[in-house]
């Protein structure tokens, strides 16, 4: 049994009902293209659903990692390799000129004023690069600019100086020299101000980049929350429903394995099972339908298609309980065909078997069709008349005495002509079922003694009977113990 929280519970239980059998027709109608959908359908959906969240964060990881982590990263580098290193480059160039020309102003010597003017060329060269690289970046351009201003002084005051050799001490080389290394430290100043700006704008970019890559990694760590909770909302709706389905087929079978063969099972969802559940439902009914057939055919006679002497004994019992109920009286009716063992011996069996088809089929079609005939013996038949009276129980077995004394029997070995005798009792409640038996027995053992051919019905009274033909009803005084 999966045990879940309490919402998820109750929420399981409202699609268990949604779709199951306890829901508004309306919601029925509304919900039907989705509960027709295939477990395959569901499985997929479900997976879709748990892959989406980790999709969608691969996806926009992606794209916060290139435009938020990457980019910046970049930026950083590129700003490191055009605009960092050029500016130390470049403060290094401008205090190296210091050295070739304090010498020069100490020592002389034209390899030192060439050495200043190549130094020069350099520091020229390098500022136009750094300005390029600093376009439209005003807040670096500026401080550049001003170093450069610097820089173009302390070259004017650096190219007087190295123009001519002077004598030791001159003062106004000194003074010169003074305000050259003023203009040299200014221009590293205005470049190191440019520096600064630079590592403020590198810092701000790396701080942004390392924010976005944090923001990325949890992200993904809520995509991959929602996708395990998509996948366990998943197994345990679908095991939900897979399981209230499976116990129905279960529980459905168990049932009718035990009996109740009315049972069906209603499955609706998913429609795998659902089919199981039709194949199922139609198989009990088949089998219903056999077992019925078989309880017909065990309560039926083979020969002449007559209900049997197992149906004649409940059909009695039922009549017995109607006149408990209803305190109505009743007849049976037992009939003997005459000499049926000379039918046989004359014409043979098959011949006999013709005669007791014919006699099922005249018995069923000239007495009323309510009444019952049952083959109850060999050659001796039954008939039930529930709620008739002795008299009109008498009539109708003259009736069917009379026509079968009328018609002679085709078989196969010809024409045969045979009559019945036929013994009946009145049934009450007080005569209980064996004794009306044996009482219809013994109007039958009269009928077969006094001639055969003819029907002697028993009641309280005594013994109703018709000697000869057409002769009418007589009383048997004696049979009645008068
Ligand atoms: P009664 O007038 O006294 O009844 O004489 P009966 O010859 O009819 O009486 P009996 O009981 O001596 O013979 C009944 C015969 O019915 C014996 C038996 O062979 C025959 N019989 C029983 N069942 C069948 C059957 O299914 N087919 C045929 N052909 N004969 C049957
Ligand atoms: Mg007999
Ligand atoms: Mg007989």
């Amino acid at each position: 049994m999966v045990r879940c929280y309490m919402p998820t519970k109750r929420l399981i239980s409202r699609w268990a009902d949604v779709l199951g059998s306890g829901f508004s027709m309306e919601m029925k109608m509304m919900l039907a293209p989705w509960t027709g959908k295939s477990l395959r359908y569901w499985i997929a959906v479900g997976m879709s659903v748990a892959i989406a969240p980790l999709a969608l964060s691969a996806l926009i990881g992606f794209v916060l990692l290139n435009t938020y982590v990457v980019d910046p990263f970049h930026d950083v580098s590129k700003r490191e390799r055009i605009q960092v290193a050029p500016i130390q480059n470049l403060r290094v160039l401008v205090w190296d000129t210091l050295i070739p020309v304090d010498e020069f102003v100490d020592e002389g010597g034209a390899q030192r004023a060439a050495a200043y003017r190549a130094a020069r060329a350099r520091i020229e060269n390098a500022f136009a690069e750094l300005q390029e690289s600093l376009a439209g970046e005003p807040a670096l351009l500026m401080p550049v600019e001003r170093a450069l201003q610097d820089w173009t002084e302390a070259d004017r005051l650096a190219t007087e100086l190295v123009s001519v050799e002077r004598p030791p001490g001159d003062p106004s080389a000194a003074e010169m020299m003074e305000r050259f290394h003023g203009r040299v430290a200014a221009a590293s100043d205005r470049l190191g101000v440019a520096y600064n700006v630079v590592a403020e704008k590198m810092q701000a970019d790396h701080d942004r980049a390392t924010r976005a890559y944090m923001r990325s990694q949890e992200l993904a760590l809520l995509a991959g929350v929602l996708s395990a909770l998509a996948v366990i909302a998943g197994v345990v709706l679908i095991g939900r429903v897979m399981a209230a389905s499976v116990d129905r087929l279960v529980d459905g079978a168990a049932k009718v394995s035990e009996g109740e063969r009315d049972h069906r099972i209603d499955i609706r969802v998913p429609p795998e099972l659902r089919r199981v559940a039709d194949e199922f439902n139609r198989m009990i009914k088949r089998i219903e339908e056999s077992e019925s057939a078989l309880a017909e055919l065990a309560r039926r006679d083979g020969l002449t298609g007559l209900l049997n002497r197992r149906a004649f004994d409940e059909a009695l019992s039922e009549m017995y309980a109607r006149m408990d109920r209803t305190g109505e009286e009743g007849a049976l009716l037992t009939i003997d065909v005459d000499h049926f063992k000379r039918v046989n011996d004359t014409y043979g069996h098959s011949a006999g078997d013709d005669v007791l088809r014919a006699f099922a089929t005249l018995a069923t079609s000239s007495l009323r069709p309510f009444d019952q005939v049952y083959r109850v013996g060999g050659e001796e038949f039954s008939v039930l008349l529930p709620g008739t009276s002795t008299i009109v129980a008498h009539d109708l077995a003259e009736r069917l005495r009379k026509e079968m004394a009328r018609h002679a029997i085709a078989t196969e070995a010809g024409e045969v002509s045979v009559t019945i005798s036929i013994g009946g009792a009145k049934a009450t409640t007080g005569l209980e079922p064996g004794k009306l038996i044996e009482a219809a027995d013994a109007a039958l053992y009269r009928a077969k003694t006094t001639g055969r051919n003819r029907v002697v019905l028993i009641d309280e009274f005594g013994a109703y009977e018709n000697p000869t033909e057409n002769s009418g009803k007589t009383v048997d005084k004696e049979q009645a113990g008068g």
